[in-house]
């Protein structure tokens, strides 16, 4: 029988901060940890802060959030970026997913946009991609996860967050948001990118 989480001692566990704020992406990935992980989120750690996003790709910016958690923790963290890549749009929004719409971000605005941008398009291929940022022990490793799909014409389903009511993942006729969160975890570009750092922390802890 395989160990849950509450059999082992807390001090057993190795504490690993989450830089983000974000409820259903701590949502999606602590089922995932393995057992011997203790996630802390932001709020756990006591940190109130918005990290900025100022650059260009999503590697620099998971590894700048990462880099701002550490600097003021001095412990093991990491962060996560994400980005919609649609091939008609010449991979926008990317790593301005967060605010394709403009300032301040809004997911309402930033779907509306897109659907906007596709308005009559046929070629609706599009991918996320999650990249992760790890600081283990002084070291720094980045990850990275991607899930193909398309864009659907309307939006469908209330679960989930961001751009999960336009993307229907290949191999499903269901859209993120119309999934449970088990079911996204089986496409997901965060799992995914999850996967490789699980698999690294696994011979490390
Ligand atoms: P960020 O990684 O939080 O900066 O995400 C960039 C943008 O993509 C934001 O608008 C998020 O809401 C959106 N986003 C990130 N991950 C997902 C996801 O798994 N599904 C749908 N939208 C997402």
């Amino acid at each position: 029988m395989g160990r849950s989480e509450k059999d082992i001692p807390l001090l057993a566990m190795h504490p690993l901060i989450f830089a983000s704020n974000n409820p259903h992406k701590v949502a999606e990935i602590k089922p995932l940890m393995p057992s011997g992980i203790q996630i802390i989120t932001l709020s756990n750690a006591g940190i109130d802060i918005d990290i900025a996003e100022p650059h260009a790709t999503l590697e620099e910016n998971a590894a700048e959030k990462s880099q701002v958690i550490y600097n003021l923790t001095h412990l093991d963290c990491f962060s996560e970026d994400t980005g919609l890549e649609v091939s008609a749009l010449n991979g926008e929004p990317g790593v301005k997913s967060a605010r394709y719409a403009g300032e301040p971000a809004n997911h309402d605005a930033n779907i509306n946009l897109l659907l906007k941008n596709l308005k009559g398009v046929e070629y609706r291929r599009a991918r996320f991609r999650t990249v992760i940022s790890l600081r283990w022990k002084g070291q720094h490793y980045l990850f990275e996860g991607v899930c193909s799909g398309t864009i659907l014409p309307v939006q469908r389903g209330d679960k989930g967050f961001g751009y999960d009511s336009v993307f229907m993942p290949d191999g499903s006729h269901r859209s993120f948001a119309e999934m449970e969160l088990e079911e996204k975890s089986k496409y997901s570009h965060r799992t995914k990118a999850l996967s490789g750092m699980i698999a690294f922390l696994q011979t490390e802890i």
